[in-house]
């Protein structure tokens, strides 16, 4: 079985081969484009030879990007975790012409690729390609299935709208149509039973993407419209963990030796297996997931903070805490310590993540002691509210949305608490409250708004272990050293 490490150096001596020049991943942190705060695919850094603003020194490129699709046109935020195959920060590989070689050779290589390097069994893939639009006059993409026909059978030829199949980096900049490649997983009985074909783009967990061959027309103009690219180009992106997942033999991403070595650490730090509960699993994955990405973020310069790109640092981050605390029940700090693991799996390639380990460790722990403090405030504040609510009346939408809003418990967790302890919320109520926010700040940016605002308390509040007894159902509280 190959390991991540082989599948790719394997991807990039193979680009190699075909007259590309290996480039370095751009870091995470975008800082000299109005229109992208994190680097949302390897193309980003490639934009002015796209648009034509620069002059071209390689007309070939391959690379490794890392990538952060948290805000914006590109945000998989709720999904990571959820899912085994959105992540925030994901390696895409990527090979790019510029204005050199198109369609032709961008099928035939990734094919050849896949199926001859890698040896993935052909009668597992499907292809897309892009059916046209008639509202922005974009034809459909002959050439690319005459292509595909010369590899592939024409019932595994898939034609896909805009939403899969045009691709844009966000609402303005270097577009155009896009030819997919996607995986079928699932076993001999189940593909039997249903053709995978029907199941492309289709949220199947085990049917998914795994690369995407943009051919680069157009540049989107602040008013909508698009123009013509001086030149026609190649952008081809490909899920890193997607493809070891693929090669390795597995059904999630989580199960590959990119992840496993991170949650076999939280295993060890809490005790428990993954594998035995959903909302263990799903809390697992979230921390493996978001360390990554904070660690990354943080050793590219961009640090927690309460604006911009910081906040979305500080709130990916809040999120892994929050999973950590309500559900794999640790009281204490302990994200930070899965900082070495992910410097010492990560750290050949991408050797800032190395230098900048102890820095990143101890920025993250800062960031839990402070929030863990704010989980233990609303705790308190919400056996205040259970005090003073008369037996047998519902806890009031209001105090349920305080909660939510001032020290970011989730409805659901509120709810649980109080189910736990015989008590009901009102959930219409929190509703309503959650409805008014959203008017109110409807006129506000979309980063002053969130559900992890933080709270300024007025000094440490401890709350006894009484207090949190009531989410030992969900999970056990221990002490980690
Ligand atoms: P999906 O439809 O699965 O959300 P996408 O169409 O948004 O993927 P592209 O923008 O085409 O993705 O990016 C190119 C490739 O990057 C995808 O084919 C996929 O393999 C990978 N990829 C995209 N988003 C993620 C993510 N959040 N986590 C991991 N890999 C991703
Ligand atoms: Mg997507
Ligand atoms: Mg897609
Ligand atoms: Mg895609």
């Amino acid at each position: 079985m190959l390991t991540s490490k082989e599948i790719r150096r394997i991807f990039l001596e193979f680009f190699q081969s075909k007259g590309h020049k290996i480039v370095a991943s751009a870091p995470l942190v975008v800082k000299n484009d109005p229109t992208l705060m994190f680097t949302n695919a390897g193309m980003n850094q490639f934009k002015d030879l796209f648009l034509g603003n620069v002059e071209i020194k390689y007309p070939r490129i391959a690379n490794s990007q890392k990538c952060l699709r948290v805000s914006g046109k590109h945000n998989d935020l709720e999904e990571v975790g959820i899912d085994t195959y959105h992540h925030t920060m994901f390696e895409m590989l990527g090979n790019w012409s510029f204005g050199d070689y198109f369609k032709k050779e961008a099928i035939e290589w990734a094919w050849e690729l896949l199926t001859s390097v890698y040896k993935l069994p052909m009668d597992r893939l499907y292809v897309t390609v892009f059916a046209g639009d008639e509202s922005e006059g974009l034809p459909y993409d002959e050439e690319a299935e005459g292509h595909w026909r010369n590899y592939i059978a024409s019932d595994r030829i898939l034609r896909g709208s805009k939403k899969d199949n045009f691709w844009e980096m966000g609402d303005t900049g270097p577009c155009g149509p896009c030819s997919e490649i996607h995986i079928d997983l699932r076993s001999d009985e189940e593909r039997a039973a249903k053709p995978g074909g029907e199941l492309v783009n289709q949220g199947h967990p085990k049917v998914i993407e795994i690369w995407n061959l943009v051919f680069m027309e157009f540049n989107r103009k602040a008013d909508g419209t698009l123009e013509k690219l001086p030149a026609r180009h190649v952008d081809t992106g490909m899920g890193f963990e997607r493809l070891t997942m693929a090669l390795q033999g597995k059904q999630s991403n989580y199960d590959t030796d990119i992840f496993q070595p991170l949650i076999k650490k939280i295993e060890l730090i809490t005790g428990l297996s993954y594998g035995s509960d959903e909302k263990i699993n799903i809390a697992m994955r979230v921390i493996a997931d978001h360390i990554r990405a904070v660690s990354f973020a943080i050793a590219d310069g961009q640090l927690p903070s309460n604006t911009g790109a910081g906040y979305v640092i500080r709130r990916i981050l809040r999120r892994a805490i929050r999973y950590g605390y309500s559900y794999l029940g640790v009281r204490t700090a302990f994200i930070h310590t899965l900082v070495d693991t992910l410097a010492d799996e990560m750290g050949d390639y991408y050797t800032e993540i190395r230098e900048a380990a102890e820095f990143v460790a101890r920025v993250i722990r800062e960031e839990e002691v402070t929030f863990i403090r704010t989980i233990e405030s609303g705790l308190n504040r919400l056996e205040e509210v259970v005090q003073n609510t008369p037996k047998g009346q519902k806890i009031a939408g209001q105090k349920i949305f305080e909660l939510y809003d001032t020290y970011g418990f989730p409805y659901d967790l509120t709810s649980l608490i109080l189910r736990e302890r015989g008590l009901e919320a009102d959930e219409e109520g929190f509703k309503r409250e959650m409805q008014k926010q959203k008017e109110r700040s409807r006129a506000a940016t979309e980063l002053t708004t969130g559900d992890w605002i933080e709270l300024q308390t007025g000094g440490d509040v401890f709350i006894g272990y009484d207090a949190l007894e009531s989410l030992t159902s969900v999970a056990r509280f221990r002490k980690v050293k």
